[in-house]
């Protein structure tokens, strides 16, 4: 079981197996690569693409792909998923970030979500494919990963949302057609409450049962602006992690601001003794690897 932070800063925190850095949100920005940490690329959300080419946006009976359109849960702007200039700029960017780091994890790598996308392009080409409206639409993000596939050398990570019925008809992903192209999956189960840690270890089980690559769960546990009444409280964080390991994660990502708020977490699942000792009966051999690494970090917190 490989445990990783996963964080907005170029920053390490320790205990763990390996780091994975946003170099590319949802927003468009951009940091730098860092040669001994993953690459985290959010590929068609991007409100810089879109404030710089504001025709791009991904359209759809329901209204485009825009912040604010309350028909979708959408909270940055996203663009069409066949849009060449930007497929390509973001091919030679992920090539590019791919030799500078450890390897690729990209996000919204995929259509906006149900209904997506009808612009005149996508309508021109779903009609000349001869294909169904989701094959086609399967077809367009396949493809679109093998290029992915080819353009990067190293580890390639799909992150995937935790759907793991109707991606489908969402976004165009088939879990096989990735596998094919993917290393591993990684599958954001992002919460700001986990106080129900029964749904999440049922979505872990449906994906262990679906995915034909190891896959890992990336959890919640210290966004930018959050103050500490808005975040899952510590205790939540490891009865869910106990929960979503026996079910048959091949591994966890911790999401924080700052390497710091890692540290900070670790601590306090450190210090929680009690709740360690509980969690021991809950489910054998990948249980006991979750409780041993915290364990481990007794060595590390002050
Ligand atoms: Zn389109």
């Amino acid at each position: 079981m490989k445990f990783g932070t996963f964080t907005l800063e170029p920053k390490k925190a320790e205990g763990f197996n390996f780091h994975l850095l946003r170099v590319k949100t949802e927003l468009g920005t951009r940091i730098p690569p860092q040669p001994d940490m993953y690459s985290n690329v959010a590929v068609f959300g991007d409100n810089v693409a879109i404030r710089n080419h504001p025709d791009w946006l991904s359209q759809s009976p329901l209204g485009p792909a825009k912040m604010g359109n309350t028909n979708y849960n959408i909270y940055w702007n996203i663009v069409c998923a066949t849009q060449p200039e930007h497929r390509a700029e973001q091919l030679d960017y992920m090539e590019d970030v791919d030799r500078q780091s450890m390897g690729v994890w990209p996000n919204s790598q995929y259509f906006a979500e149900h209904g997506h996308c009808t612009c005149p392009r996508c309508t021109e080409r779903w009609q000349k494919s001869g294909l169904g409206w989701l094959e086609w639409r399967r077809k367009e993000v396949t493809d679109y990963i093998a290029q992915i596939r080819e353009r990067t050398k190293k580890e390639l990570v799909m992150c995937i949302q935790p759907d793991p019925v109707t991606s489908l008809e969402r976004y165009g992903v088939d879990f096989d057609d990735l596998a094919k192209h993917c290393d591993l999956f990684n599958v954001v189960m992002f919460s700001k409450s986990y106080a129900t840690p029964w749904y999440f270890e049922m979505l872990t089980r449906a994906f262990k049962k679906l995915l034909k690559k190891p896959f890992y769960v990336s959890l919640y546990v210290y966004g930018p602006g959050d103050t500490p009444t808005d975040v899952p409280p510590p205790a939540e964080l490891l009865t869910v992690s106990t929960r979503i390991a026996r079910a048959g994660a091949d591994g966890f990502l911790y999401l924080t601001e700052k390497a710091s708020q890692i540290a900070d977490f670790q601590k306090a699942l450190v210090n929680n003794v009690e709740l360690r000792n509980r969690l021991q009966s809950y489910g054998g051999k990948p249980v006991q690897e979750l409780l041993d690494r915290v364990a481990s970090w007794e060595n590390i917190v002050d």
